[in-house]
């Protein structure tokens, strides 16, 4: 059978299998995509033109895997790249990683609340919101002692990155505890590892003195869509949470920005966070990816685990369409096996927490942890003070601006 009428043949089925989401998305796309710039036409690429001989349509995942900054995702081929078949995106975000990264390097961080529980917020994953009873309760912010020894032993324990997280809303009223992290940040950069913030919402001001002080990165994660985004969070909106990326991008800090999976979202919902994401000026140099840890007394306390090809798709996804982002894998990690969590290093995620807590959730015992990059092979990935890795090359067209994206 000639290679044409085995196309035809693939084509004909493709439209008859209805109820394959994968398929459709595939047959869909591959009428719509247009190429990236190295080839005059998609199919001139030796990757596709390999697959092709196969006899079967390419997936989007393979026609997208080419590892070039791109700032004009379409949902639509996101979407596309998402619903790949599991072993082609698998494959294919693997491909992807190992343009721009060392695939055996992954980088650990260790994340900790010094400032817990108490939040006025409502985001409805938290155990650390006061509007629901939980057993994390309200305390005040660790001293000077306590964070510095933590980040002093999370150094000892192979941590490049020593993140620090405050349960609340903004900064407005708490001048004499901004000043002490400003210093924390100065102190554990003059360790010489990589040091990230998560203290709500900033205004430029003190965007700019935690610039100053050295901060590496700044986390403020989207969560979710837009368009989800209210049934999970209502005392903030999505534009307060893009200022605020703006704001840190602007002072010239690394953002740290990603959301969590399990939250009742839909794939649609998965993948306009990720088009939101990856349609900013520069990508983000950090893409955590969470699972959901269901916490009793939240309102997600019943929510189901989120299961590893959930994850899978993902990470893989956030790879092809940010490929020079370190993607985090990052709460939840705790229930996947140590065969789950390498499809998820496989997929294209570069980095873990570590640590036995994270903020206020169980997070995998550093024992465990070793043991997984021994029999994995992995190595730890040294700390990196480069800002803006991901900026747009000077041909790189820049499309949207980053905000109000529908
Ligand atoms: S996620 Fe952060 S902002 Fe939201 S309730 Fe928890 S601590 Fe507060």
């Amino acid at each position: 059978m000639s290679l044409t009428s085995l196309r035809s043949l693939s084509t004909r089925a493709i439209k008859a299998t209805n109820s394959t989401s994968a398929l459709q998305y595939s047959a869909r796309w591959y009428t719509a995509a247009s190429s990236p710039a190295k080839f005059a036409t998609i199919d001139e690429s030796p990757r596709v033109k390999a697959q092709m001989t196969f006899g079967r349509e390419v997936s989007p995942a393979a026609r997208n895997a080419h590892g070039e900054l791109r700032y004009d995702w379409q949902k639509e081929e996101i979407d596309a790249i998402y619903h790949s078949p599991i072993m082609e995106l698998l494959y294919h975000g693997a491909n992807v990683h190992r343009l721009h990264f060392d695939p055996l390097a992954v980088q650990q961080c260790t994340l900790l609340s010094i400032k817990t529980g108490g939040c006025s917020e409502d985001c409805k994953y938290c155990p650390q919101s006061s509007n629901y009873s939980t057993v994390v309760k309200a305390q005040k912010m660790l001293d000077t002692g306590e964070v510095l020894d933590a980040a002093r032993a999370a150094k000892a324990a192979g941590s490049t990155r020593f993140c620090m997280g405050a349960a609340w809303r903004d900064l407005a009223g708490r001048k004499s505890n901004f000043k002490k992290i400003v210093g924390f940040v100065k102190e554990i950069r003059a360790m010489d590892m990589e040091v990230c913030c998560t203290l709500g919402m900033l205004n430029d001001e003190q965007a700019g003195q935690l610039k100053e002080a050295g901060l590496t990165a700044y986390n403020h994660n989207l969560d979710t869509s837009r368009e989800y985004y209210p049934k999970i969070i209502t005392t903030r909106s999505y534009d307060e949470r893009l200022e605020t990326i703006s704001k840190v991008r602007e002072a010239g800090i690394n953002v740290c920005s990603g959301g969590i999976i399990g939250l009742g979202e839909t794939d649609t919902d998965r993948v306009g966070m990720l088009h939101t994401l990856s349609t900013m000026p520069s990508h983000p140099e950090s893409v955590p990816v969470n699972a959901l840890l269901a916490v009793e007394g939240t309102p997600l306390e019943k929510q189901e685990p989120v299961k590893v090809w959930d994850m899978v798709r993902m990470i893989a996804t956030a790879r092809i369409v940010m490929p020079k982002t370190m993607i985090r894998l990052s709460a939840g990690r705790v229930r996947f096996t140590e065969p789950e969590q390498a499809l998820c290093f496989m997929a294209g995620a570069n980095s873990i927490f570590t640590g036995d807590k994270l903020l206020t959730t169980p997070n995998n015992k550093f024992n465990a942890d070793q043991q997984m990059f021994d029999t994995l092979g992995l190595v730890p990935k040294a700390a990196s003070f480069k800002v803006d890795l991901t900026e747009p090359s000077e041909s790189a067209e820049k499309s949207c601006c980053g905000s109000k994206h529908a």
